[in-house]
């Protein structure tokens, strides 16, 4: 198959997956979860209340049961069924991914970053960013990723201009004209559920000349809305809140509306010739997944707050809790950015013991809670960190907390903490 060809049906797909939240042409809008479940009506029409699993790579052309479907690297139904709901939900136009790493490497790629801000957070992501600049280091092209410190000090140096003047971020701006080109902020941040303050990257985005894209992945599209706050893209790793259930690994880049045509459409041209989408049977999975998302994520912050109360007291009364990594706490960094930023207390955090072999000796000792990396699931993980990401302390435990009943994951809590020595 040509570029030319890739291209073209890529920009056809570009107008289909185009998110509405009126589906059926309804004579009023739908909101929240009433989205989740309606807002792909309409896209394929088969009779079936469940959305049917195909699996089909190649399909007839020019058939009208074929629904624009030419082949499933460049375009499936149920793939613009999922785009289109999650479009919805976070605001924008979504391009869905093979895993969340490859939505973040897509969008390193497409911008081509070469002076880039990358927050602490995920070391999965931080890991993408220096591969990326090894990589263009070998042709000898100069690759700074900015500290927080030196993008104050470029905050500082570049005035705000009235907003009309100011260097909207867009594709075809020369590099030359751009003190950086992509800022990315995880936000709340792995493990410690930092806050970003998102209005400030924005401004510095816009002083800079910069893409802002900001990694949702801990607050889900409902605990927070980078997209009216300034972010020119949203990144979820769908592995995570939006298929819930550790079944399937998965990434979303959602795109600013008013960059639709010059990024949206880049992006997908490029999923074609890269080759990173989504398995049929993820995209399948991660449709049926979404229609319970506001249930299953409103339900997981609910219990995590319970649950971040309970250690927080454990704490106050001296009982081997050290510290809880959560915003809801008065005690964190955040405190006043979340209040501004966040519509639901994140359900991922961290706490951490007074030594790496009480953290140890407590996920040990969990009966109910399971150990075991990412987050997100129905089930609650309790993952030590250090692990993975040796930059955390090795007295921290991250909690993912899931959807059993918070009197029985405290229960299981309170046996480990007493076992924990
Ligand atoms: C898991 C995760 C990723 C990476 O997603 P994969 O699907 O594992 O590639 C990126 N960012 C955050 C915040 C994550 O939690």
């Amino acid at each position: 198959m040509s570029n030319t060809d890739g291209s073209m049906n890529a920009r056809s797909n570009c107008s289909a997956s185009k998110s509405s939240s009126t589906p059926h042409n309804l004579p009023f809008p739908i909101h929240g979860s009433t989205i989740e479940c309606h807002g792909d009506d309409g896209i394929e029409t088969t009779g079936d209340i469940a959305a049917p699993l195909h699996v089909s790579t190649t399909f007839v052309s020019g058939a009208l049961e074929s629904c624009g479907q030419v082949y499933s690297r460049l375009n499936t139904v149920t793939r613009t069924r999922v785009e289109a709901l999650l479009g919805a939900v976070e605001g924008g136009q979504a391009i869905t991914y093979s895993s969340g790493l490859s939505a973040v490497t897509a969008l390193i790629h497409c911008i081509k970053p070469r002076r880039m801000y990358v927050d602490a957070g995920y070391h999965g992501v931080r890991a993408a960013f220096k591969l990326w600049s090894e990589r263009g280091s070998l042709g000898n092209e100069k690759f700074e990723i900015f500290t927080l410190e030196q993008c104050k000090q470029l905050f500082e140096q570049r005035e705000s201009q009235p907003r009309t003047e100011r260097t909207v971020w867009h594709p075809v701006n020369t590099k030359e004209e751009r003190a950086l080109d992509l800022i990315w902020v995880e936000s709340p941040n792995n493990p410690y559920a930092n806050v970003a303050d998102i209005e400030w990257f924005s401004e510095l985005a816009s002083r800079t000349g910069a893409c802002l894209a900001v990694d949702s992945t801990l607050s889900s599209p409902l605990g927070q809305r980078p997209l009216e706050h300034g972010a020119h893209v949203v990144m979820h790793a769908s592995t995570k809140y939006l298929a819930g259930h550790s079944d399937l690994l998965g990434g979303v880049l959602i795109v600013h509306h008013s960059l639709s045509d010059v990024l949206a459409c880049k992006l997908l041209a490029e999923r074609t010739i890269d080759g990173a989408v989504m398995g049929n049977l993820e995209t399948w999975l991660l449709l049926r997944s979404i229609r319970t998302l506001s249930l299953r994520v409103r339900r997981q912050c609910q219990t995590a707050s319970i649950v971040v109360q309970w250690l927080e007291k454990q704490r106050i009364d001296g009982r081997k809790v050290k510290k809880v990594h959560h915003p809801s706490l008065e005690s964190h960094p955040n405190y006043s950015t979340a209040a501004r930023y966040l519509l639901l207390p994140p359900a991922t955090f961290s706490f951490e013991l007074e030594s790496e072999s009480q953290a140890k000796s407590f996920a040990q000792s969990l009966l109910l809670c399971t150990r075991a990396t990412s987050l997100g699931g129905v089930e609650t993980l309790i993952d030590w960190r250090h692990m993975h990401d040796t930059s955390v302390s090795s007295a921290l435990l991250r909690v993912s907390i899931g959807l059993e009943e918070s009197e029985d994951i405290i229960q299981d809590f309170e046996q480990a903490l007493n076992k924990a020595e």
